[in-house]
């Protein structure tokens, strides 16, 4: 004989805000890794961020490996 039993599991409800952070972070990385091609560097270093590109350069393998555009 057989004999089951009903067991009520709940989730931990999870924070919108936390959605939200993660999804900014994820926005902005995304942004950084695969097009950045000196525009945030430019906020603190100017015009010479378009010409030395650093977070273009640091990310450059990674932007080859996931396929985007490079050069
Ligand atoms: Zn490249």
């Amino acid at each position: 004989m057989s004999q089951s039993r009903q067991v009520a599991m709940r989730r931990p409800p999870v924070s919108r805000v936390a959605i939200i952070a993660l999804a900014a972070i994820f926005v902005v990385g995304l942004f950084l890794m695969g097009f950045d091609q000196g525009e945030t560097l430019s906020l603190v270093y100017g015009q010479d961020a378009y010409v030395d590109a650093l977070l273009h350069e640091f990310t450059h393998d990674m932007r080859h490996i996931a396929g985007f555009p490079c050069h």
